[in-house]
């Protein structure tokens, strides 16, 4: 198999071709494996070079020994630093953000992590947006420090950019910013986070060094928001969820200018973060029919977000589609997504014990953290996916007792409907 990118299409004459049709063959080609139309698992650890002098190359090109030359690209080695697999994914998921390399991660939180670890030194600080996922926070609040990285987080919402201003613009702050990691819309509430602002901070106090911003765009990325177009840096996602899509996996992705990939890349390979081949061939079916997945779970939320809304027992729906010209986000949710997604929380009324009394009664739609999948799920952050967080903070980011998150999936919106229906008579 020779692969080279250039060999494969992206556009017929003048007309361009939109990610959704590359993903079933964009950056592979049935000749390089006898016809195969789909990529082959290269279930390999490692691979032959044809010289010696060729494997003295690969090496000098991913060690940084020397700079690469015009056309040069690195060859097959070891399958943690590369594989085909990988690779043609890469290639792919690149296409949706329109980035120009990407790198693929055993899971979102290595995905992270190989990329803060990529950028910040002991002395740095590190701004945040709060609240993040709850392995997110862990590693933010509780590892970094003990590697010399100040944290300091500034919260989702309207009052974001304000506070985020007034924390950098602290003496023993400004000159030492290292990267900025921010999650928009916020899991669980679904409070946004405006990229261009965060972009616009990570400039005003670069002090000469290149300040990235990170955005995790897990809940409505690929399809619905695109953080590059508003200045950020780097786009991090949590393939495990929309990306894989079948609660199958688990695995992680970063996606940005080849400037920046390529220092996460060789982070990847000292660190081990490299997904393998298998699951990187779960994730080129995946993509296949991303679109037609977030498009249907889409239109479900929405049915499933208006359905609670009118219910008496609920309280508060926390649900992008509903954001309406009198809400302080209204002008940065037009700009920043394209679509609401298919993340919905709600508060029932009462408090933890009616959210149990509702998770437990649940038929159709599982009991179980993550989202993204085919199927809906339910959970309830306070007690599972954010216990992290002391439970005096949490009601401070608007994850109250009685908050329930729901990801939705592909199944019928009226049974959804149902499900929730009955389990909300039961509470
Ligand atoms: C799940 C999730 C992560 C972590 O991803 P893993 O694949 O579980 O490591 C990070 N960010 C968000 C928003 C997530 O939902």
């Amino acid at each position: 198999m020779v692969r080279k990118k250039e060999y494969t299409r992206r556009e017929i004459g003048e007309h361009r071709l939109r990610p959704e049709s590359l993903m079933m063959g964009y950056g592979y080609r049935p000749e390089w494996s006898e016809g195969a139309i789909k990529c082959p698992i290269f279930q390999t650890s490692t691979f032959a070079f044809k010289t010696a002098e060729e494997g003295k190359a690969f090496f000098e090109l991913a060690y940084g020994l020397r700079e690469q030359k015009a056309g040069e690209s690195l060859g097959l080695i070891y399958s943690r630093l590369n594989n085909p697999d990988l690779e043609i994914l890469e290639d792919r998921l690149s296409l949706w953000d329109g980035a120009e390399r990407a790198a693929v991660c055993t899971s979102g939180m290595a995905a992270i992590a190989t990329t803060l670890f990529s950028f910040l030194r002991p002395g740095d600080v590190l701004l945040h947006s709060e609240p993040v996922y709850g392995g997110t926070e862990h590693l933010i609040t509780n590892v970094l420090p003990q590697f010399g990285i100040d944290v300091i987080g500034f919260p989702a919402g309207p009052d974001g950019p304000a506070a985020a201003e007034r924390a950098l613009s602290e003496e023993s702050v400004s000159d030492r910013l290292g990267m900025i990691f921010i999650e928009t819309p916020a899991n669980p509430t679904n409070d946004l986070v405006d990229i261009a602002h965060c972009a616009e901070l990570a400039a005003k106090y670069s002090n000469g060094r290149k300040v990235a911003v990170a955005v995790d765009n897990t809940f409505l990325g690929p399809l619905f928001q695109h953080p590059l177009k508003f200045g950020a840096d780097l786009v991090i996602y949590s393939a495990t969820k929309f990306i894989g899509g079948h609660s199958d996996l688990i695995a992680g992705a970063v996606v940005g200018p080849d400037e920046l990939v390529s220092r996460i890349l060789e982070t990847r390979t000292f660190l081990g973060t490299a997904s393998g081949p298998w699951t990187g061939w779960l994730l080129l079916r995946s993509l296949e029919t991303l679109k037609l997945r977030m498009t249907s779970q889409m239109k479900n939320a929405q049915y499933v977000a208006d359905f609670l809304a009118d219910h008496p027992k609920v309280d508060r729906v926390h649900y992008l589609g509903h954001i309406t010209e009198d809400h302080p986000q209204y002008e940065l949710y037009r700009k920043q997504c394209t679509a609401p997604g298919s993340m919905v929380a709600f508060e029932i009324r009462g408090g933890e014990t009616e959210a149990f009394r509702f998770l437990n009664a649940l038929k159709l739609i599982h009991l179980a953290v993550s989202l993204g999948g085919t199927e809906s799920l339910a959970e309830h952050p306070g007690t599972m996916t954010h216990s992290d967080i002391p439970a005096a903070e949490q009601p401070r980011m608007g994850i109250t007792p009685a908050l329930i998150r729901l990801s939705i999936g592909v199944e019928h919106y009226e049974d959804i409907i149902a499900d929730i229906e009955q389990a909300l008579d039961e509470a």
